[in-house]
C-alpha cells in the first residue's frame, strides 16, 4: 500500500531525513516514533505531497507522489500537526467546504453525515469550530482527513495537547479506523504507539533506528538474549559454569533468593536455554527457574533520547 525508498531531505544545511525506507501493507497501523526534531513531520509532509524530497521515491497505492501527485493525494487523508481548520465556520460548513475543495464524487450530505458519525461529532455539526474543545477540534480534523474515504490516513501527532480522557478516545478512534484504512501516525510517546500501532518505526535525527512489529519489539527487544535463572547450589561454582557455556556473553549474580538458591541474569548471543539445561542436568545443581527477560522497547527508546544509540542505523526496514 505504501512504499518509501531512500528518502533524503535537507533544509539548507540541516539534513532532516537521511535515507529513509519502509513499506506498509493494507490495514497496517504504523507508529512513527521519535523525539522532537527526529524528522516525523518532514516524512509525513513528503508522503502527502506537501514537501519535495532531495531524493528517493514514495508510492501510495501504486501512485508515485512525485510523478502523479494528484492521483496519490486522492489516496491519502492527512491530519497535519496543526489541523487546517477555519475557526469561524460551523463544523458542517467546514466539512462541506473541504468536500468541494477535494472534488469528491460521493453524495455530499450522506457522506459527511457518515464521516461525522464515525468520528462522533454529529451532535456538534452546527457549532462554530472555535467554540469547540481541543478534543472535538481534533475530531473535526480527523473528519476532514476521512472525507472521500481515502485508503491511507496520515496523522501527525494526533493526540498532542489533548487531556487524558480525550487522548484515550482519539486513540480508540484511530484503532477502529485501522480496520478499514492503512494508518501512519506519529508520536513522541512510546506508550502511545504501543497502545495504538501494530508496527513501529523508531526514527531519530532523520534515520530509522529500529523497526518491527510492536509485539516483537516489545517482547524480545533487540537481538539480545537475556535469561533470568534461579539455581540451587554454591554460587561461585554455578557462576563459573554459566560463564563457560558457549554463547553466554555475560553473567551477573543477583543474590540469594531462597536458602542456598541464587539468582542470575545471563546474556547471550543466541538462544542458550537448552544448553543451560543440559549442562546443569549433569550436576547436583538444580535449575529452579529459567525465564527470558525482555529488553524493553522503553530501554531502547530511552537510549535514543539520551543519545546513546544514535549511531545505529538499520536503514531498510522489512515491515
Ligand atoms: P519532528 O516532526 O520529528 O519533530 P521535523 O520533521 O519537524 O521533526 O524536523 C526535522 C528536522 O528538520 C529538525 O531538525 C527541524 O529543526 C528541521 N526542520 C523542520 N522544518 C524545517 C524548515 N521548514 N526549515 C528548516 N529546518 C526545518
Ligand atoms: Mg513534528
Amino acid at each position: 500500500m505504501i512504499k518509501v525508498k531512500n528518502l533524503t531531505k535537507t533544509y539548507v544545511k540541516n539534513k532532516a531525513l537521511d535515507d529513509i525506507s519502509f513499506s506498509l501493507n493494507e490495514g497496517d497501523i504504523l507508529g512513527f516514533l521519535g523525539p522532537n526534531g527526529a524528522g516525523k513531520s518532514t516524512t509525513m509532509n513528503i508522503l502527502t505531497g506537501y514537501l519535495s524530497a532531495d531524493s528517493g521515491t514514495v508510492e501510495i497505492d501504486g501512485r508515485d507522489i512525485f510523478e502523479d501527485p494528484a492521483g496519490a493525494k486522492k489516496k491519502i487523508g492527512y491530519l497535519p500537526e496543526i489541523p487546517p481548520l477555519y475557526n469561524d465556520m460551523t463544523v458542517e460548513g467546514y466539512l462541506e467546504f473541504m468536500f468541494k475543495l477535494k472534488k469528491i464524487k460521493l453524495p455530499m450530505k450522506e457522506h459527511i453525515s457518515a464521516v461525522c458519525d464515525t468520528v462522533r461529532i454529529t451532535d456538534v455539526k452546527g457549532r462554530i469550530i472555535k467554540h469547540l474543545s481541543k478534543g472535538y477540534r481534533q475530531r473535526v480534523g480527523l473528519a476532514q482527513a476521512l472525507l472521500g474515504d481515502p485508503p491511507v490516513l496520515i496523522l501527525d501527532e494526533p493526540t498532542v495537547g489533548l487531556d487524558p480522557q480525550q487522548i484515550i478516545e482519539i486513540r480508540k478512534l484511530i484503532r477502529s479506523l485501522g480496520k478499514k484504512h492503512t494508518v501512519i501516525l506519529s508520536s513522541h510517546l512510546l506508550s502511545e504507539v504501543q497502545a495504538v500501532c501494530d508496527k513501529i518505526i523508531i526514527i531519530n535525527k532523520g534515520r530509522i533506528i529500529t523497526s518491527g512489529l510492536t509485539d516483537q519489539l516489545t517482547s524480545t527487544g533487540k537481538s539480545t538474549n537475556r535469561i533470568e535463572l534461579v539455581i540451587e547450589g554454591r554460587m561461585p561454582s554455578v557462576y563459573s559454569m554459566l560463564k563457560r557455556i558457549d554463547g553466554i556473553t555475560n553473567v551477573s549474580e543477583r543474590g540469594e533468593c531462597e536458602k542456598g538458591c541464587y539468582s542470575y541474569i545471563a546474556e547471550s548471543s543466541k538462544d542458550v536455554r537448552r544448553l543451560i539445561f543440559r549442562t546443569f542436568a549433569k550436576t547436583d545443581y538444580n535449575i529452579l527457574l529459567m525465564k527470558p527477560v525482555s529488553v524493553s522497547l522503553e530501554d531502547i527508546y530511552l537510549d535514543i533520547i539520551s543519545g546513546k544509540s544514535e549511531g545505529e542505523n538499520n536503514n531498510v526496514s522489512d515491515i
